[in-house]
């Protein structure tokens, strides 16, 4: 491991981001030396994209690290990161939503959770399509869920050469937020976050007003 470089990745990263971007570290498949090499740098917020390597992870870091969920979520292993997880950016139903609030209020918390949106053209990823997530917004009561605060959205681009096909994709989200957030969000400051980019297209997501990027390799590599 070159500790080094990965502080330096980290600091170009931070140098290259305007100040309304935060930099989420992906820590997956990295050692807890990787990591801790990571959080020596001043760095503390980090995520995850299987529970059970959340859970690991939690008990051998430090605990003023912020750990985010950003893979896909089964709603019985919730209770697993409930107590700890500070935003679970890949809600892809109510009925997860629903089960998140339940464990949020027996942990006596409100966990921020993220809409994860599907814009890319790949089968492959999972989240709500622009139809659902108006039918979410208009016909269901998560207005009665008082455990979760919804703090955005979240999207992944396709896998892909073509820039100008991820920037239109990254701007499709952007406006889509955009618009829920004046639609349905008017006066709630919380909503107010656009989970996009990583290590491939994060200057592209940048662009489109991306407030949290999500960077592994370019960490790490
Ligand atoms: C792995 C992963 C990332 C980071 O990917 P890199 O290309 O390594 O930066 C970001 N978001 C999600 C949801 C991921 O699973």
């Amino acid at each position: 491991m070159d500790c080094l470089k990965i502080q330096t990745n980290i600091n170009r990263i931070k140098s290259e981001i305007p100040s309304t971007c935060k930099l989420l570290i992906v820590s997956k498949y990295r050692t807890i030396q990787e990591i801790d090499c990571a959080y020596n740098s001043g760095h503390k917020l980090f995520a995850e994209n299987r529970v059970q390597a959340l859970v690991e992870r939690k008990e051998n870091l430090p605990s003023d690290i912020e750990w985010h969920m950003i893979g896909h979520l089964q709603r019985n292993k919730i209770k697993y990161i409930s107590s700890f997880v500070h935003t679970i950016h890949s809600v892809d139903s109510l009925k997860l939503l629903v089960a998140i609030h339940k464990e949020a209020q027996k942990a006596e918390r409100t966990i921020n959770c993220m809409l994860q949106i599907h814009i890319a053209q790949e089968e492959s990823k999972f989240g709500f399509t622009l139809t659902e997530l108006n039918q979410f917004l208009e016909e269901s009561d998560w207005r009665n869920l008082t455990h979760i605060q919804l703090t955005g959205l979240m999207a992944m681009a396709t896998n892909t050469d073509s820039t100008d096909q991820i920037q239109a994709e990254f701007n499709l989200i952007q406006k889509t937020f955009l618009e829920v957030k004046a639609n349905y969000f008017s006066g709630n400051p919380h909503f107010n976050q656009l989970s996009i980019g990583m290590s491939g297209d994060y200057k592209l997501a940048l662009n489109s007003g991306s407030s949290i990027i999500r960077i592994g390799s370019g960490v790490f590599n």
